[in-house]
């Protein structure tokens, strides 16, 4: 049921592609972002797959720079998420304009490799991950797909307010199905005791961020940005497959 996939040639030098369960099905799917657009230019390190670490949280995918978890040798930023694939030529295309409309007031960049969170980013170590994806494989292999909305914007910050995300929220009316899926992962997180997600989570897609507490502004813009938006089709987020990004790896665990 779950492969590993490390998206295109262009990340392909830190990444490999094997097969972990059975036959799975190719897929075409946007690239993964590479290790430049992951974590900036400024930083040095390239690193060899395997031997890698990787000590970025989530904000990673948001090109953010600021740690929330200690950098140490070993360490793996791992995720779960489920990939926005469907919407996202709309989506990229909100981006841009948000961009270009608030550009006088506040300086946004586009997050990439759009998806829902299902964790917060964890800390798993070189030997864990094994056992964890398979713990996750597992967890989910009784799980069912659903077609599913996106539509209401909603700005959020992450715990330590360093970074304000401006992102569209999962239709209300598939919360009760999105946490049926979230349970299972939740699980696993408290079998390693890991951090669970948000006591009351709030699915969404994060579209664009800032480094800096920019809620207030965000927030006062926001019905002008909603009607930006309505000016594009339904967003469609169907939720066929979970993903599990772990450094530099990427395993999918597809739904029934
Ligand atoms: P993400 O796109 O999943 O990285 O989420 C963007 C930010 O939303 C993260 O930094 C989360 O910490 C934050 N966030 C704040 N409150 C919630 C919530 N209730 N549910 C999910 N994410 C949240």
């Amino acid at each position: 049921m779950a492969l590993v996939d490390y998206g295109s040639s262009s990340s392909s030098e830190n990444e490999e592609t094997e097969e972990i369960g059975p036959a799975p099905t190719i897929l075409k799917r946007p690239a993964l972002p590479t290790a430049v657009s992951l974590l900036g230019t400024k930083i040095p390190r390239q690193e060899t797959q395997d031997e890698e670490e990787d000590d970025t949280d989530n904000s990673a995918l948001h090109g953010g720079r600021i740690r929330s978890f200690k950098h140490e040798r070993g360490n793996w930023a791992t995720f779960v998420y489920v990939p926005a694939f469907a919407s996202v030529e709309q989506l990229e295309d909100f981006q841009s304009e948000v961009i270009e409309k608030l550009e006088p007031h506040v300086q946004l960049q586009a997050n990439e490799s759009l998806h829902l969170s299902l964790s917060k980013t964890v800390v798993l170590q070189y030997h864990q991950i094994d056992e964890f994806t398979r713990s996750l494989q597992q967890a989910l292999q009784s799980c069912t797909g659903f077609n599913s909305t996106l539509h209401m914007l909603q700005v959020y910050t992450n715990e330590e307010r360093t970074r304000t995300f401006l992102a569209v929220q999962l239709d209300a009316a598939f919360t009760a199905k999105m946490s049926v899926l979230l349970r299972p992962v939740d699980l696993v997180m408290r079998d390693y005791r890991l951090p669970q997600f948000y006591e009351k989570p709030s699915f969404h897609v994060s579209l664009l961020w800032c480094v800096g507490d920019y809620q207030e502004l965000l927030t006062n813009k926001l019905k002008e940005l909603q009607q930006l938006l309505e000016d594009h089709d339904t967003l469609k987020l169907p939720v066929n497959e979970v993903h599990c990004k772990c450094g530099n790896k990427d395993f999918i665990y597809k739904l029934k």
